[in-house]
């Protein structure tokens, strides 16, 4: 259940609507809009006695949040929720790009691919330096030696960086160095992992499991949130489906879909979605004319020597370009 502040409540009555709750055994969560302010009690399914609530002073109004997920539903937020990175805000007018490569793999590639997306218009910088590879033998990052290169690539770039945390043990090393941090599509459901990045205030890339339904990815938006971290951005980046042609098949309805239930900002990886750098761009058209707040882009300097996902990874001309559609498909639809 939500409680709705009137706006102009006064600071003593929403302390005492919060007290009230936290007296009947829930708890609270406040959320401070710009006109008003909602509390939000947070049970484990024992019925509230929503009348009490409804004649306190400075009540506007109590609402139930039918869906399992509580925070991350509209009802439980004043309006869409943006999150603010450097000089970009995700969530409003702007398509927010982000790019970078799959990996950081040297200093030479890591910044000078850093620059190029730089360049082309991106206003983020990605790079993993923790790896969720299939095989134990295969690249598994360069640990964080990688996220000082990504440090000085944002030094010198002053683009906010992105980067995977893999486990809790990682968040304290990984929050050193990042600006948002990544939950890669196999942790979706690691809930120790949601609760440990819910615990810091860091801006989260949280991203949907191979096969995971849209609910499931709400729920656990929902654990970061629940924590007190409410900077989250919710990622479609494909699903598995019977396709085998691409890598994953893009669940384009999702994004309309989340866009309606939720108030997080929702963001398109088109490249994990495809797996083939020739169909990266088309999807990422559709993502934004779809209504995505922004994009993850996987950009190589020289994607045929990349360590992990070439295939997939535009070179930094084909990423320029995608930067220039993607703003024509922005300006057709209002946005930026
Ligand atoms: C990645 O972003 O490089 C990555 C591993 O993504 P996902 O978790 O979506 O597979
Ligand atoms: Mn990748």
């Amino acid at each position: 259940m939500v409680i709705v502040m009137r706006a102009g409540a006064s600071q003593k009555e929403i302390d005492a609507v919060a007290a009230r709750v936290k007296a009947d055994g829930f708890g609270t969560q406040l959320v401070q809009g710009t006109e008003r302010t909602i509390v939000c009690v947070l049970g484990d399914g024992r019925p509230v006695d929503q009348h009490k609530y409804d004649v306190m002073a400075g009540v506007e109004k109590t609402t139930r949040i039918l869906q399992p997920f509580k925070l991350t539903s509209r009802t439980a937020s004043a309006g869409d929720s943006t999150l603010q990175l450097n000089g970009a805000r995700i969530g409003d007018k702007q398509i927010v790009v982000m790019a970078g490569p799959c990996s950081i793999e040297s200093r030479t590639q890591m910044l000078e691919t850093a620059h190029a997306v730089k360049e082309a218009g991106a206003q983020a910088l990605r790079g993993g330096a923790f790896k969720p590879r299939t095989s134990p033998y295969s690249f598994q990052g360069m640990g964080e030696e990688g996220l000082q290169i990504l440090a000085e690539a944002r030094e010198q770039t002053g683009l906010p960086v992105i980067t995977e945390v893999m486990s809790s043990e990682q968040v304290p090393i990984v929050t050193k160095y990042a600006d948002v941090l990544q939950i890669g599509a196999r942790n979706m459901q690691n809930y120790e992992l949601l609760r440990s990045v819910g615990r810091t205030r860091h801006p989260i890339v949280l991203k949907r499991g191979l096969m995971s339904t849209i609910e499931e990815l709400l729920m656990s938006a929902e654990y970061i949130l629940s924590e007190g971290n409410r900077n989250v951005m919710l990622c479609e980046r494909g699903i598995r489906t019977f396709e085998t042609y691409t890598r994953n098949t893009t669940d384009i309805n999702a994004i309309p879909v989340l866009k309606e239930m939720t108030h997080l900002p929702v963001i398109l990886d088109p490249s994990h979605s495809v797996g083939k750098w020739a169909y990266v761009t088309a999807v990422a058209r559709a993502g934004v004319a779809a209504g995505a707040d922004g994009l993850l882009v996987e950009v190589h300097n020289e994607p045929d020597t990349a360590l992990s996902d070439g295939a997939q990874s535009l070179k930094p001309e084909r990423f320029a370009e995608l930067v220039r559609q993607v703003r024509d498909v922005a300006a057709s639809i209002g946005r930026e």
